[in-house]
C-alpha cells in the first residue's frame, strides 16, 4: 500500500524521536511491502523563527492532503514571550480543527517489564493497566461561549457546557467500534446526576449501546471514575467521556504507568485522516543530547497504522518489537535502573526497528 505522511517534526526532542519512528515506520514497510512517502512541515517554534507564524497556509494544507500527520512536540523556552496570537500550540489547535479531529484516543498501557516506575502498588497494578480514553476534542465548555460580567456590583464569569446529539453520537461511535477492536468494553463517563448535557450525553449513550448490543455496556459518574482509575484500573477497557473530563482523566491515567516518555496518542476525523503524537511535550531539558525516550512517538505510528491505514498485523508487529526491546533489557535514560542496558535514543530506536 502507498501512504503519504505529513511529518511535523516541531522543537526541542521532536525531531529525535520522530527520526526514531520513521526509522521504524521504513522496516514496517521493507517487511510488509508497503511505501510511506513523507512531507516534511514546520511547526511550532521552527516556523516562527522561519516565516513568522506556528505553521504556514501551505504546511496546514499539505497536513490537509495526507493520509495521516505525525507529530514530534512543540514550544520551548525560547518562545514563551511570543504575541499570544502566534504561541507555538497556536498551530496544533488549528490542525485540530482545520483537520476536524473530534477524536481523541490515549490508551494507557502499563509494560509489565516497567511495573516498578508506576506509582501504584504492586497489588493493584499486579493484573496490568491496559485503558483507552476516547476524548471528546472539538466540543463541549471549552467551546461553549464564555463571558465574564459586572452583576449586583461585583464579576461573575460564566462558561457554558453545550453538546450537540451528532457531536455525542460520533464519538461514541468512536468509542464502541475502539472496543470492539479491543475487550469490547465501554464505560462511559458523565454527571447524569446533575447536568442536563450529560444527561443527554447519557440518553445517546444508550441508544449506541443497544445499537452495539455484542459490547459490554456501563455509565459511571466522573467523580467515582477518578476514584476508581486509581482503586482498580485494570477493570476498564475503553473510556469514553466529554472535552474537560476527558483532559483531567486523561492525565490522571497517563500517571499510572509512570512514564510520560512512553505514552502514544491519536487524534482522528471522520474519515480516516488523524494525527498521530507523543503525549509528552518538546522536553527542552534534554534536547540535541540524543537521550529521549522514544517509544512514545514509535507506538504513535502504532496507533496510525491501526487507525488510519487498517493495518493491525503491522500495528501489532510495532507493539511487539517495543515489548521485546524492553524484555532485552534496553533502557532510555528516563526509564533505565540499574541492571539493564542504557541505551541512547537513536540506539532505541535502532534496536526497535531491527526487532520488527
Ligand atoms: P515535557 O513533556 O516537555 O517535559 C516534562 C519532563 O518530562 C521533562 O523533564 C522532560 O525532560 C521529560 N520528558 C518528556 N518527554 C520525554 C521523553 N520522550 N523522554 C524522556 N524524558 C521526557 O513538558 P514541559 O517541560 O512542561 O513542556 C516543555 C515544552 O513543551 C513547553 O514549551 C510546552 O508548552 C510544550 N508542550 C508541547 C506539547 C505538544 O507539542 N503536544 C505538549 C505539552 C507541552
Amino acid at each position: 500500500m502507498n501512504k503519504n505522511i505529513t511529518v511535523l517534526k516541531g522543537d526541542g526532542i521532536g525531531p529525535e524521536i520522530v527520526n526514531e519512528a520513521i526509522k521504524v515506520l521504513d522496516k514496517v514497510c521493507e517487511k510488509y511491502s508497503h511505501k510511506f512517502t513523507y512531507t516534511e512541515v514546520d511547526i511550532g517554534g521552527c516556523s516562527i523563527d522561519k516565516y513568522g507564524v506556528p505553521i504556514t497556509k501551505e504546511g496546514m494544507e499539505k497536513c490537509k492532503s495526507a493520509d495521516s500527520v505525525l507529530l514530534g512536540a512543540v514550544g520551548g523556552p525560547k518562545w514563551d514571550n511570543v504575541d499570544p496570537s502566534i504561541r507555538p500550540e497556536k498551530a496544533l489547535l488549528a490542525v485540530r480543527s482545520e483537520l476536524g479531529l473530534f477524536a481523541n484516543l490515549r490508551p494507557t498501557k502499563l509494560f509489565m517489564q516497567l511495573a516498578d516506575s508506576s506509582p501504584l502498588k504492586p497489588s493493584i497494578v499486579g493484573n496490568g493497566i491496559d485503558l483507552m480514553i476516547v476524548r471528546e476534542l472539538t466540543g463541549g465548555i471549552y467551546f461553549g461561549k464564555r463571558r465574564t460580567e459586572m452583576l449586583d456590583g461585583e464579576k461573575v464569569a460564566t462558561d457554558e457546557m453545550t453538546y450537540s446529539e451528532h457531536e455525542i453520537e460520533r464519538i461514541g461511535r468512536v468509542a464502541f467500534e475502539t472496543a470492539r477492536k479491543r475487550s469490547s468494553r465501554v464505560a462511559s463517563v458523565d454527571k447524569a446526576n446533575v447536568l442536563d448535557s450529560s444527561r443527554l450525553w447519557r440518553a445517546v449513550m444508550h441508544r449506541l449501546a443497544d445499537e452495539y448490543a455484542d459490547v459490554e455496556y456501563s455509565d459511571i459518574l466522573v467523580d467515582n471514575t477518578a476514584m476508581q482509575l486509581i482503586k482498580n484500573p485494570s477493570q476498564f477497557d475503553v473510556i469514553v467521556t466529554e472535552n474537560m473530563f476527558g483532559d483531567i482523566l486523561s492525565d490522571e491515567a497517563s500517571m499510572l504507568t509512570g512514564s510520560i516518555g512512553m505514552m502514544p496518542s491519536a487524534s482522528l476525523s471522520e474519515g480516516t485522516l488523524g494525527m498521530y503524537e507523543p503525549i509528552h511535550g518538546s522536553a527542552p531539558d534534554i534536547a540535541g543530547m540524543d537521550i529521549a525516550n522514544p517509544i512514545g512517538t514509535i507506538m504513535s505510528c502504532a496507533m496510525m497504522l491501526r487507525y488510519s491505514f487498517d493495518m493491525p498485523r503491522e500495528a501489532d508487529a510495532i507493539e511487539a518489537a517495543v515489548n521485546k526491546a524492553l524484555d532485552d533489557g534496553y533502557r532510555t535514560a528516563d526509564i533505565y535502573k540499574e541492571g539493564f542496558k542504557k541505551v541512547k535514543c537513536s540506539e532505541m530506536g535502532s534496536i526497535i526497528a531491527a526487532n520488527i
